[in-house]
């Protein structure tokens, strides 16, 4: 399902067959497609459920100590090649991934 979807994404006519395609993937298993529609129900972001939830905690009133790693807020790291891959960092000095599909390390979007 990666490789579908990644020939789907890289495709260069993003056309309505495309999208529809794309959808049609994505809920073809019923766990990617909750995952789709909680991600469509977060626009304009599309964030992934992952991170949501984390920020979701972090509002929970539980504060950091002064000079301890703050969690960051919407940082977004993606490919610089393709634009095609988007990861989030949660915490500072987490290792920044490479791009699945060109393996270069991702830059801060
Ligand atoms: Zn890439």
């Amino acid at each position: 399902m990666d490789a579908q979807l990644a020939r789907l994404l890289n495709s260069s006519n993003h056309d309505e067959e495309t999208e529809k395609q794309l959808w049609k993937v994505l809920t073809a298993y019923d766990a990617t497609r909750e995952f789709s529609e909680r991600v469509l129900r977060d626009a304009p972001h599309y964030r992934p459920p992952g991170v949501l939830g984390r920020k979701r905690r972090q509002k929970g009133g539980f504060q950091l100590m002064p000079g301890f790693p703050q969690p960051v807020e919407e940082d977004e790291f993606v490919c610089p090649q393709g634009n095609d891959y988007t990861w989030y960092r949660d915490e500072v000095g987490e290792v920044i991934p490479q791009c699945p599909v060109h393996h270069c390390v991702l830059v801060q979007a």
